[in-house]
């Protein structure tokens, strides 16, 4: 096998992986053999270690290696190149339509998406493609549009403001509590009209949700058709809305983009003003835009990334769905991202890796290995 590293420093690890007894071997580039320590007995044919040719890819003098975790690779089966979804909600309601969930579906999601592996990560560890959840676990993106006070609504009591426990705020929090593998992370992607629907309250509500690793996220000042407007029009639209929330709590910073309506501009020329632009000297920068359907996306480092097209899963029970997606992935799981569990690392099966752009990776190894059960 042969690993291709990338980074800041260049890194060779070799690993054998013996099928049936489960010896794990590292082989540094000098030919020295340092056996696993977990391992009792390691035992590596001689022979096989000469079949092993590893090419320098880059001229760079390979720095020591690097002791890393060990990891089952046969129990988890990891792969950092498959499918993460990002789910799209909106609000709350008594009953379940295409855009809208009950409190029970709602926590009846979350719970089913916990017992099948899945993990809540922020938009932020998205893009940045690092994901801090444990080894066999998938992350996934809870997304929700238009700032229904359903989102996150106050009671107001006699000992004062609370958090509805039936608003998603409410739920995600109490839902973490119990599960901490879980995580706790939401993006809320907002208007400036009257988000979240108790404007008194609306400075308070933004400072929890930083103070609590949620985010927020630009879904246009007025929620305009982005296709409609011209290149000033786009602008107002997603910069003014931008500095509205800028204003109004400056550790929040919108830099991902929910397109209204899922529509965006057609026009070559228009559709840079949905990434960069400036509206009256504030600039912006969309680091996503994000569509309304229909599936699963990839993630950051994949070949087909595309920032100006991410795809989400809409919730609900119907056909590409996300009650459908985790249907799907329990007679396909392999179609998952799943992790290695570890920082510096990204594991790849072998029959993925022309998935994995190399540049966009910046600071970690990149490990090949071959899957028992593929
Ligand atoms: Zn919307």
């Amino acid at each position: 096998m042969k690993k291709k590293f990338v980074g800041g420093c260049l890194i060779w690890i070799l690993v054998i992986f013996l099928v049936g007894c489960g010896n794990e071997v590292v082989v540094k580039t000098n030919d020295e053999v340092i056996p696993d320590p977990i391992a009792e007995q390691p035992v590596v044919e001689e022979s096989v270690v000469e079949q092993l040719v590893i090419e320098p890819i880059e001229t760079e003098k390979p720095e020591e290696i690097e002791v890393v975790e060990e990891l089952d690779y046969e129990l988890v089966e990891p792969d950092e190149s498959g499918e993460i979804m990002i789910v799209m909600y909106h609000n709350l309601t008594e009953t379940n339509t295409t855009y809208s969930r009950t409190v029970e579906s709602f926590k009846s999601d979350l719970q089913r998406l916990y017992d099948m592996g899945f993990s809540a990560v922020s938009m932020k560890d998205y893009i940045d493609g690092s994901f801090d959840i444990e080894a066999g676990r998938t992350p996934v993106v809870l997304t929700f549009d238009d700032g229904h006070r359903s989102n996150f609504n106050y009671l107001e009591t006699e000992d004062g403001l609370e958090i509805d426990p039936d608003c998603v705020v409410g739920i995600l929090d109490a839902f973490y509590e119990e599960n901490p593998r879980f995580g706790r992370a939401a993006i809320f992607y907002l208007n400036a009209g009257n988000p979240f629907g108790q404007p008194k309250h609306i400075e308070k509500k933004l400072q929890y949700l930083f103070d609590h690793g949620y985010e927020i996220g630009n879904h246009a000042y007025n929620h305009e058709d982005l296709t409609k407007l011209d290149a000033e029009g786009i602008q107002r639209a997603i910069g003014k809305n931008t500095a509205h929330f800028n204003n109004l709590n400056q550790n929040l910073v919108m830099e991902s983009l929910a397109l209204p309506y899922g529509k965006s501009p057609q026009i070559d020329e228009l559709k840079t003003y949905v990434i960069n632009g400036q509206y009256e000297g504030f600039e912006y920068s969309n680091h996503t835009v994000l569509r309304v359907g229909w599936k699963p996306y990839i993630p950051v480092y994949h070949v087909d990334f595309n920032k100006s097209g991410v795809h989400r899963v809409q919730s609900g029970d119907g056909d590409m769905q996300l009650s459908w997606w985790l249907d799907e992935y329990e007679k396909n799981p392999q179609r998952r991202f799943v992790s290695d569990g570890l920082e510096n690392r990204l594991s790849v099966p072998t029959l993925h890796l022309n998935r994995i752009n190399v540049e966009a990776i910046l600071d970690k190894e990149v490990f090949e290995y071959e899957p028992v059960n593929y």
